[in-house]
Formats: C-alpha cells, sequence, structure tokens
C-alpha cells in the first residue's frame, strides 16, 4: 500500500466508525445485521467496524435476544457505559456536577443551592472543583470520562468569561481556576449555560435526537438565558453569543438591569425579580408562588412576567420563525401559571400566529440542565471521532 492510499485507507475506518456509533446512539439497541443495512456497508465490514468499538468499549453487547423466527439470536449493540462525561455548572443559584455516560444516563450528581450573586470567582470555583473531586472518587471503577464541559451563564470567549451578570463575574479564566482539581488532567471546555441547556432538549442522549428539532429555550434562573435551536443545532451567532434573550428590552423606562440597560426581559420574568414584585421571600419556591397564584400581588407579578415574556418572545419568533418555545427552569415550573397570557400575545404579535400560533412547553428535568448539556457536548466529541478513544 503507498502511503496515499494507507492514510485514505485510515480516514475511511474512522468515519466508517463514527458512522456506526453515530447509528447505534441515536437507534440502539441493534444488531451488528441492523448496523449494516443502516449504514449501507456489508455485513462483514459492520460486524469488523462493530467489533473494534466494542474492544475500545465505546460500544456494549447486551444479552442475546430470543429471534421470534428461527435463526441465531442476534446480540443487540448499545453505546457504551464504561465511557462518561464530567458536566459543571455554576448559576447565581446553584453549583453543579454531573456524570453523564454515553447512553445518556446521569451515573453521578451533585447539585449545591447557594446563594452566588456577586460571588468571588476563585473561591466559587475552587468550591465546584472540590465537590467535583469528592464526584468523580466516587464513580464506578472502569468508567472512563472522555471529556468535561462547564456552563456559565454568560457570555463566553474560548476559555475566558467574558461576563455574567447575575453573578458579577469578568473576565474569567474559569477552566485555569478549576483544573487543578480536576482529576486526570480534564480541562473543562466552557458554554453558555442556556446553549448547553437547549442541547437536553435538542438531543435526548448522546447522538440521539428529540422529538423538537426547531424551538427557542429560556433558562429561568436568577436571570434568564436564551437559545434558539434550528435543526436541532444551537444558533451561537458569529462570536457565540447570541440567544441573550434575557436582556431584550421589554420597556425602555423599565428597572436597571444588572447588564447596564433598562426594562431587560429578565427584570420581569427572572426568578428574583418576579418574587420581589409578588412581596415574596427569594427563596420562595415557584410550587408555592403557583399555590398563591390567586393572591393580587403574586397574581400581578405573574401577569407582568407574562407580558414581558410575550413581548419579548414574540419579537425573537418575528424574526427567526420558531414554532415552539420551550420554557425551562424555575420558568417551567410556573408554566401553567404563565401560559394562558403568553400565548395569547404571541398570538397577537406574532404575524404568522394565524397559520401557526406558537406553542409553549415546558421541560421539567432534574436542576443545572446546564451541567447535563456540557456533559452531553463532551459525549458528542467521542460520537463525531470515536477513533481517538480507541486503543
Ligand atoms: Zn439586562
Amino acid at each position: 500500500m503507498t502511503p496515499t492510499s494507507a492514510a485514505r485507507q485510515s480516514t475511511l475506518r474512522s468515519s466508517n466508525l463514527a458512522l456506526v456509533l453515530r447509528t447505534v446512539c441515536a437507534g440502539g439497541p441493534l444488531s451488528r445485521a441492523d448496523v449494516a443495512v443502516r449504514t449501507g456497508t456489508t455485513r462483514a465490514t459492520a460486524a469488523r467496524l462493530v467489533d473494534d468499538l466494542v474492544a475500545g468499549r465505546l460500544l456494549d453487547e447486551g444479552e442475546r435476544l430470543t429471534p421470534p423466527r428461527r435463526g441465531r439470536p442476534a446480540t443487540p449493540l448499545l453505546p457504551g457505559a464504561r465511557v462518561g462525561a464530567l458536566g459543571l455548572q455554576v448559576d447565581a443559584g446553584l453549583l453543579a456536577a454531573r456524570v453523564l455516560d454515553l447512553r445518556g444516563r446521569v451515573v453521578a450528581e451533585h447539585v449545591e443551592d447557594d446563594d452566588l450573586v456577586g460571588s468571588d470567582p476563585a473561591r466559587t470555583l475552587a468550591r465546584l472543583g472540590a465537590l467535583t473531586a469528592d464526584l468523580v472518587a466516587g464513580l464506578p471503577a472502569g468508567l472512563r470520562l472522555a471529556g468535561a464541559g462547564l456552563a456559565l451563564p454568560g457570555l463566553v470567549d474560548g476559555d475566558l468569561l467574558l461576563r455574567a451578570p447575575n453573578l458579577g463575574w469578568t473576565d474569567v479564566p474559569a477552566p485555569d481556576l478549576l483544573a487543578a482539581q480536576l482529576p486526570g488532567g480534564l480541562r473543562p471546555v466552557v458554554g453558555n449555560e442556556a446553549d448547553l441547556a437547549a442541547r437536553t432538549v435538542a438531543d435526548t442522549a448522546p447522538g440521539r435526537p428529540g422529538p423538537l428539532r426547531d424551538f427557542l429555550y429560556l433558562s429561568g434562573q436568577i436571570g434568564i438565558g436564551g437559545a434558539a435551536v434550528l435543526g436541532g443545532r444551537v444558533l451561537t451567532g458569529s462570536a457565540g453569543w447570541a440567544g441573550e434573550v434575557g436582556h431584550v428590552c421589554v420597556d425602555p423606562d423599565g428597572p436597571a438591569c444588572r447588564c447596564g440597560s433598562t426594562g431587560c426581559l429578565e427584570q420581569y420574568a427572572g426568578r428574583h425579580a418576579l418574587l420581589a414584585a409578588a412581596g415574596l421571600p427569594l427563596d420562595t419556591p415557584p410550587a408555592e408562588v403557583v399555590a398563591r397564584a390567586g393572591e393580587l400581588p403574586v397574581r400581578r407579578a405573574l401577569d407582568a412576567a407574562a407580558d414581558a415574556l410575550g413581548v419579548a418572545l414574540a419579537g425573537v419568533v418575528n424574526v427567526l420563525d420558531l414554532p415552539v418555545v420551550v420554557l425551562g427552569g424555575h420558568l417551567a415550573a410556573l408554566a401553567d401559571v404563565l401560559r394562558p397570557g403568553l400565548e395569547e400575545l404571541l398570538g397577537r404579535r406574532v404575524l404568522s400566529a394565524r397559520w401557526r400560533r406558537p406553542t409553549v412547553l415546558a421541560v421539567t428535568g432534574p436542576p443545572a440542565a446546564g451541567a447535563t448539556g456540557a456533559a452531553l457536548q463532551a459525549l458528542d466529541a467521542v460520537v463525531a471521532d470515536p477513533v481517538a478513544w480507541l486503543p
């Protein structure tokens, strides 16, 4: 074989391995014969690629199924349960570390609620590093961590958190402050919290698309993050700073925002702003807000939040043509009381609503969806290029 054709063979093998892994992640459990059909390769080629992925633990063989008719029982193939990734999150209201495996299952997690508004970045990240080190020390033996991600509620540029208004952090080299405490030389890839949380809606597991492909995701925290998703991909913008729906102005004469502007959406629908307007303590759980929705000050605060959401989101939907708005975080827990006002406004303000009225859905998963999304992103990198993880 000439060097050129050897290189070509190696590239072909890499892309075939990625195709097989992606196929099982998207549609597993599958047999080797199913893999051959779905990837359009011969049975012998599919079997060889599968064997390589099984040897590298990126695929697992399940228990053989008894075939419905005569013939050899097929061995079901599943994404590897011994390959995982670490997802971390710092938000103004919590610290989180979560480990997901290649099947998208939570292997271990630790979430701590705390008020981190105006906290010291180095001290906070050291605390996250310590709780992550404890979490990783308790992982099942034989689990390999393939990567790590860190979700932060602000503008990110490469390794640098440029600004997170609600944390009060500027120019924080987050991976540098964390890496020393993370095991095995893991260095987290930093991403925007809402962009990462939106991935947990777009994909239900690494490489496995969920039912929603086009939507606007809102992450309801102390602030409000956002991400527009088209065709299953987050629209990140030219510098990665798109989706800041929380800082869309709904009233220029409105209250000052931590970002320096006035009347931003999060000054009406952010968790603290809404509770303050309702006259409730800032640690009131959303369920209590729902239970007290009949009380006048609470009702007024919820109406103001729904109005602000309606104005801001109608603007986004008019620009981007998104059929669904997905509410996450505290907004998901409040969806039933916000939805009537919000949907009514979207129906009135979205130009195309007569033909397709935007729908409002709520995702009520575990807290810290950004941490889950950060782990998903790291595992997606394994699915995209499995050859790097093979012996
Ligand atoms: Zn703002």
